[in-house]
């Protein structure tokens, strides 16, 4: 038990990402006369997708961008959503597109997905950026772990031949998670719903993210004395006060069981207030990096 473990807060790392992309803006407009545009699309109205959507156009206009949502009925064709991805592709204000996931159970996202223009592809979703980022290529890497990476490069600053575990195995998070991991040059192990002995997979980890959406399931006594514990989960749960339970108020907890896992850790993420903060700060560097890109090819 080391008892001791730094608490890895997103919100410095967060600020620190805004205000250095705030500042390439501000250079990009003045050198290229180009300002970022970053467009997002939200069918149908699921309330957790709507709070992302609004914070993310909040922070773009807050960073010197240029916003666009669009907001579409649930009862979208695929025709029609379609359309709009191919509108955007080829409007030149617009340097990164972001389809909020997930999408209503008749629209086909790999479909979709496939549409967008690999440069404007945000959330470093396509076939064509997960491939770049297997063999090392430039491209874009979705934005959540970046963001962990971010914090484990901080916790960790020399990675080399840190044994890695990746808990979770999912094209948003766990595979270009284990991707950056081997790239730092970890040993890297991925863990899914089908990996025996979890506890001991994780016991062996300097560092563990956990990315499984499962309510504190890693617990204390998965986690080796001193390593580096990112939690990505957000899983909704009742209110522990049962009159706001009963009025259907919710808690938040991750994928960790938090109070057990710092006692043992050398560092761990919170949830919320951890990875979560950093993942709409990394959306902007990455709508930065597509317009600096598309400026200087122009
Ligand atoms: P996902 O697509 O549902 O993938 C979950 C992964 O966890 C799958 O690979 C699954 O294994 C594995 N898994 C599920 N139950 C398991 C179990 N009992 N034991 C071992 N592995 C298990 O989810 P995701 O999109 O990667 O997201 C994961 C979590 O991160 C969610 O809570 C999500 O809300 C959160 N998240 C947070 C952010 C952020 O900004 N902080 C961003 C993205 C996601 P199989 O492949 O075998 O099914």
């Amino acid at each position: 038990m080391t008892d001791t473990a730094r608490i890895l807060h997103g919100k410095p790392y967060a600020e620190a990402i805004r205000a250095e992309v705030a500042q390439r803006v501000e250079r990009l407009k003045a050198e290229r006369g180009v300002t970022p545009g970053l467009a997002v699309v939200l069918v149908g109205d699921d309330p957790a997708s709507a709070i992302y959507v609004r914070s993310k156009g909040e922070q773009t206009i807050a960073a010197g961008m240029h916003s666009q949502t669009h907001r579409l009925p649930a009862d979208t064709s695929q025709d029609e959503l379609e359309a709009l991805v191919v509108q955007l592709n080829r409007d030149t204000a617009i340097h990164g597109v972001l389809v909020q996931l997930p999408l209503p159970a008749h629209l086909d996202s790999a479909r979709v997905i496939a549409l967008l223009d690999p440069d404007k592809d945000v959330d470093g979703l396509t076939t064509i950026n997960a491939g770049r980022l297997a063999v090392g290529a430039e491209g874009l890497v979705p934005c959540t772990p970046v963001g962990c990476m971010i914090l484990i490069r901080d916790a960790v600053p020399d990675l080399k031949g840190k044994r890695a575990l990746v808990l979770g195995r999912s094209n948003l998070m766990g595979k270009p998670m284990a991707q950056l991991l081997l790239a730092a040059d970890c040993t890297v192990t991925v863990a899914h719903s089908r990996s025996k002995d979890l506890p001991g997979l994780c016991r062996e980890a300097d560092i563990l993210v956990a990315a499984v959406g499962r309510p504190e399931m890693v617990r204390g006594d998965w986690i080796k004395p001193g390593a580096v514990v990112i939690d990505v989960g957000i899983n909704r749960l009742p209110s522990k006060d049962p009159v706001k339970a009963a009025e259907g108020k919710t808690r938040v907890v991750g994928d960790v069981a938090f109070a057990e896992a710092a006692a043992v850790a050398g560092a761990i993420t919170p949830v919320p207030g951890g990875v979560g903060l950093l993942t709409v700060a990394c959306l902007l560097q990455n709508t930065l990096t597509a317009a600096e890109r598309i400026a200087g090819r122009a």
